[in-house]
């Protein structure tokens, strides 16, 4: 079996997200530290992320976009006109020192992943996947777009067949945008329907692409209250037909762990159990690829997911019960949002949730087969 490798750096204790803001909580830290309370990697295991270069940010964004980060970084300020240009200093992208140090820190990780994967190892780059920021505009919390970097860096490696797999609950817009028009990227995205989730304006079924890329992006907008048994039947029928009409090369695949129940930013209903069949799912008809992060605004729930991607990815048997230096690491989080009303002192005794599953309801299966009739049309 290939080696398992997580860059990671505890650098993003210092580089967080303002005050209130959801990407505040501890995320890449707190599973480095409930990794290690757990015992679940060796420090061989560990990679160190670094910085994305200049060149590197400029294989998808503009100049004078990076070059305003670095500046609102620098003095914790808004640069004038930078608001409007570029939509950062407000609530959504506030100016912080994720803006720039911490998103580069995350791109160059995504790259060091993909150098990783090339190498003949399996990566995982948990703080990536921040899939909304677009070419010269932040978006959705994000400022600097990791997987379409990654992307391109494969590209030029040669790659000519990738696809994107993206199971945030969360469309991808700003990858979608930059390969809207291009049949070397699939993009697959499974989300909350932008009927009632943001983006918003994108992320519809309909939308399929445009020009050369024309049938080379698949959307799989769904409802509310989504449980593993819907998201598994949706996942599996999706791959299958994609893999009926697109051979991928590789693999970019985004982790974020938004569906997951406990999130308070999704309507989703996963377990982690589930979530883990979903990357199982994919790995089993695509074998390894290049494994990303993504939201998830639930630092307790989002630290367990991880855990059991990782004891997977790393071919460990994932324990049972988390152990006493574990809890503490959990315990120790300081959250805002606890809601004292709801008992959540199962996610301080099992790494695995019970499993959510269910019925699917009919309206999914109406949408699997709009889905087959777009992909055979
Ligand atoms: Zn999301």
């Amino acid at each position: 079996m290939r080696e398992a490798k997580l860059v990671g750096s505890l650098k993003y204790r210092n580089l967080r997200y303002t005050k209130n803001h959801p990407l505040r909580i501890p995320r890449v830290s707190l599973l480095l530290e409930f990794l290690d309370a757990m015992g679940l990697i060796e420090e061989e295991e560990k990679v160190e992320g670094r910085p994305a270069t200049m060149e590197e940010l400029l294989l998808f964004h503009d100049r004078d976009y990076i070059e305003t980060l670095i500046e609102a970084d620098r003095c914790q300020c808004v640069p004038k006109g930078a608001r409007e240009r570029f939509n950062i200093g407000n609530y959504e992208n506030p100016v912080s020192p994720a803006m720039f140090r911490g998103s580069s820190l995350a791109t160059g990780s995504s790259i060091q992943a993909a150098e990783l994967f090339l190498e003949g190892y399996i990566a995982f780059n948990p703080a990536g996947g921040m899939h909304h920021a677009f070419k010269s505009r932040a978006n959705g919390f994000c400022f600097i777009n990791d997987p379409v970097i990654t992307i391109e860096f494969l590209r030029r490696r040669g790659f000519k067949r990738i696809l994107y797999i993206d199971l945030d609950a969360h469309h991808c817009d700003g990858v979608q945008e930059a390969y809207y028009d291009n049949d070397q990227v699939y993009v697959l995205s499974l989300h909350q329907s932008p009927e009632y989730a943001f983006p918003f304006k994108r992320g519809f079924l309909e939308e399929r692409g445009e020009g050369k890329g024309k049938g080379y992006n698949l959307n799989v907008p769904l409802p509310k209250g989504v449980n593993d048994s819907e998201f598994l039947f949706v996942l599996e029928k999706s791959l299958t037909y994609i893999k009926d009409v697109f051979e991928p090369e590789v693999y970019v695949l985004q982790l974020g762990t938004d569906p997951l129940l406990e999130d308070p930013l999704s309507k989703f209903e996963l377990s982690n159990a589930g979530f883990l069949e979903a990357f199982r799912l994919v790995r089993d008809l695509f074998g390894d690829g290049v494994y990303l992060g993504g939201g998830g605004y639930h630092p307790i729930a989002l630290a367990r997911a991880w855990t059991l991607l990782w004891c997977e990815m790393s071919g460990r048997k994932a324990p049972e019960k988390i152990n006493p230096e574990g809890r503490k690491v959990l315990e120790e989080v300081e959250w805002e949002e606890f809601d004292e009303d709801i008992d959540i002192s199962y996610m301080f005794e099992d790494l695995k949730d019970p499993w959510r599953g269910g019925e699917v309801r009919e309206e999914i299966r109406d949408l699997v087969g709009r889905l087959k009739a777009l992909i055979y049309s």
